[in-house]
């Protein structure tokens, strides 16, 4: 058996219910777990480097506070509760830049606890998945993580980042060419690139999608609902590809579609190395 997470981050209290409807239906109808890697309190002006806007903030109107919680996002929130088949992730604080890539501990735990807070004032439980912004974490960061969550779902691991005591356990995962490990008391998933993006060809991207799923026992599948409406009209071939997938996940033998909530509470059995690499 193997195993599919399918991940969608930047959902925040601005994300219009309309566009999750539009890409998810057909995986809700399916019964397909969608995770929402959602942001507990957006900043409102995010930008990136260059000065550009973030994507997630395409529904921005005039005179918004800097700062908006989830619990603001009311027909997202609806939306939410009239549809199970969502599970919500631990998406950054307000999604600031590199705001988890810092050795300021104080700091860190704080943005965790409020964060958690939004979700609560939400009415959503809090997620036992954390995903960090721009896949950045310190090493700081993973130790308050470790404190508060069950797995953390990101691009890659940097031994320069982790903690000085997961060091062991990183070398052996390394050795045995493993995408996912665990260290702390995390599950540490990582995800074999972003195959569902804007910036990649729609052509071959199921087959891309197959062949990652084929090459290991679990994956993490990472998209971003905003890139299927960039410049404000539904990039429909891009929105084929990923109702191709949802087809094909259920359909799929010896496969099952997943949730993060769902592993954290009842974790499958994998074939695990003696360290814990899978
Ligand atoms: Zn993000």
């Amino acid at each position: 058996m193997k195993y599919v997470l399918l991940r969608d981050d930047d959902t925040n209290a601005l994300t219009p219910p309309a566009c999750l409807e539009r890409l998810y239906r057909p995986f809700l109808d399916r019964n397909l777990p969608v995770n929402l890697a959602a942001i507990p309190c957006v900043n409102t002006s995010a930008t990136l480097p260059g000065g550009r806007l973030e994507g997630f903030l395409m529904a921005r109107r005039p005179g918004l506070p800097e700062r908006l919680p989830l619990a603001a996002g009311r027909e997202l929130l609806d939306y939410l509760a009239a549809n199970p088949g969502y599970g919500l992730l631990h998406h950054g604080y307000a999604h600031d830049y590199l705001e988890f890539d810092s050795p300021r501990r104080v700091e860190l735990a704080q943005r965790l606890e409020d964060g958690a807070t939004c979700f609560d004032r939400a009415g959503l439980p809090r997620p036992a998945t954390f995903v960090g912004p721009y896949d950045q974490i310190s090493r700081t960061a993973y130790r308050e993580l470790a404190r508060r969550f069950r797995i953390v779902s990101t691009g890659w691991f940097e031994l320069r980042r982790l903690p000085f005591s997961w060091w062991p356990r990183y070398a052996a995962r390394k050795l045995a060419r493993r995408r996912h490990w665990t260290a702390g008391g995390l599950w540490l998933l990582s995800h074999p690139g972003c195959l569902l993006s804007y910036q990649r060809p729609v052509e071959g991207m199921l087959e891309r999608i197959q062949a990652a799923i084929a090459a290991s026992p679990l994956t993490v599948l990472v998209t971003h609902w905003w890139e299927y409406f960039a410049g404000g009209q539904p990039n429909e071939p891009f929105i084929a590809v990923l109702h191709q997938l949802a087809e094909w996940l259920a359909s799929a033998p010896d496969l099952q579609v997943i949730s993060f909530a769902g592993l954290a509470a009842h974790p499958p059995a994998l074939p695990q190395t003696p360290f814990g690499a899978f």
